[in-house]
């Protein structure tokens, strides 16, 4: 064995990587630098940095039952709601409030595991840091909500196939609800009707 020789191919790698990553791509081993903000490398659709919540259509139509579930599974306990109630006090299945405190998420996606409304989910969103920090890093309901098109933009896959479990949970409720008998007519099983005096 010629001495040295190990150095020498060590040394003709480094040289291999340092003339590939001028001419190659960056995905492909070359330079990797991103200019940002001006670039900005694609993140991968399952990323996850804060959690966002869902609504169909309008905000009105927000997935979120105010369960609870989430909130009480977060281990940092940086989840808060409170459930909506109606004039005569009585629970609307809807948030009132719904808060995160991006302060002390870790970003874990527990919330987005237990959910069992598809009604919260990771965003790919992660420039929350000094310009909002005046705010405070708590997010309120209003600005957690983001639209299913929003979610179909970010994570298509899994938007996807949760509208399609969705869609035929719904089909079959509609299913069920119309081989359902028919409700009898009031007066059946109930005091006979009056007779018309002829
Ligand atoms: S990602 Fe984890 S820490 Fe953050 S809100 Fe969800 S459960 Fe809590
Ligand atoms: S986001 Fe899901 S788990 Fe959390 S309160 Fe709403 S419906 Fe329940």
């Amino acid at each position: 064995m010629i001495f040295g020789m190990g150095v020498f191919k060590g040394m003709m790698v480094t040289l291999k990587n340092f003339l590939t990553s001028y001419v190659c791509k960056p995905d492909n081993g070359g330079i990797f630098t991103v200019q940002y903000p001006e670039e900005r490398e694609k993140v991968i659709e399952n990323f996850r940095n804060f959690p966002f919540l869902v609504y169909d259509e309008t905000p009105e139509k927000i997935r979120c039952v105010a369960c609870g579930i989430c909130e009480r599974e977060c281990p940092p306990k940086c989840i808060h709601i409170e459930m909506a109630l109606d004039a005569a006090g009585k629970p609307t299945r809807k948030p009132a409030v719904f808060d995160v405190d991006y302060g002390l998420c870790m970003n874990c996606g527990m919330c987005e595991d237990v959910c069992p409304f598809d009604s919260i989910f990771m965003d790919h969103a992660f420039e929350v840091t000094a310009p909002e920090q005046s705010e405070g890093l708590v997010r309120h309901k209003e600005r957690l909500m983001k639209s299913n098109e929003y979610f179909q933009k970010v994570r298509p896959t899994l938007a996807s196939a949760i509208d399609q479990k969705r869609k035929a949970s719904e089909d079959k409720k509609k299913a069920a609800a119309a081989q359902a008998p028919a409700p009898p007519p009031p007066s059946a099983g109930g005091p006979p009707a009056k007779q018309e005096p002829k």
